[in-house]
């Protein structure tokens, strides 16, 4: 199966057409080439795009999110930032793509070892510390109830497993920011247009987990 199949007309085959993909990139098969041309960005210049998923993730580099899903240009609209926070900028990007496009899906995704929850995790040890630079106090403070909700819950467990619960925490608390915030995807939800999952990237191993 290949990205040449139509466009998916609700979030149930979005998600579908996205785990084949992860699928296809972790058994090393690449099926896209031909969606990487510049014909098809002329292609998309003249007929406009129409992305099938809108997925806020994290900037690391190891987190690419048309490769790990073996998408072609055009398919997947990406919004991307360090822990994948929602910030309103953010929010505005998710909500002009799903109010322009009518993509029926919106995957939030974090990933393993992830750097901005890990100095979270460090920060709300050791709080007095003193973070380099007030962007990244703003951007801690963002990953930071996600952090204190899990050391709450889970107080004795390793440090490493800790970090990945908070992750996948953070990832929840992004998705509900969105839910809360956007009253366009609300309205989207509400009519049956657009669903909202959850997602880690096993860096490891290249495998999308989702949380549902
Ligand atoms: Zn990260």
């Amino acid at each position: 199966m290949n990205n040449t199949n139509s466009t998916p007309k609700n979030s149930k085959e979005a998600l579908i057409r996205l785990m084949e993909g992860n699928q296809r990139f972790i058994n090393g098969i690449r099926s896209v080439e031909p969606m990487f041309s510049h014909l098809k960005m002329a292609e998309l210049s003249a007929s406009g795009q129409k992305p099938f998923v809108i997925v806020l993730t994290c900037s690391d580099s190891r987190s690419p999110v048309e490769m790990i899903f073996d998408q072609g240009i055009g398919e997947v609209f990406v919004v991307r930032v360090a822990g994948n926070v929602v910030a309103p900028s953010l929010l505005a990007s998710i909500e002009f793509a799903a109010a322009n496009f009518g993509s029926p899906l919106i995957l939030v995704m974090g990933h393993t070892q992830c750097g901005a929850v890990n100095a979270t995790l460090q920060h709300t040890k050791n709080p007095s510390d003193v973070l380099p630079s007030i962007h990244l106090e703003e951007l801690v403070s963002r990953i930071r109830p996600a952090v204190e909700k899990t050391m709450k819950l889970y107080p004795s467990k390793p440090e490493s497993e800790v970090l990945e619960l908070c992750t996948a925490e953070n990832v929840k608390r992004s998705m509900g920011i969105i839910l809360d915030q956007s009253s366009i995807v609300r309205n989207l939800i509400n009519q049956d247009k657009i669903k909202i999952e959850g997602a880690i990237l096993d860096i490891q191993t290249g495998k999308v987990h989702l949380l549902t």
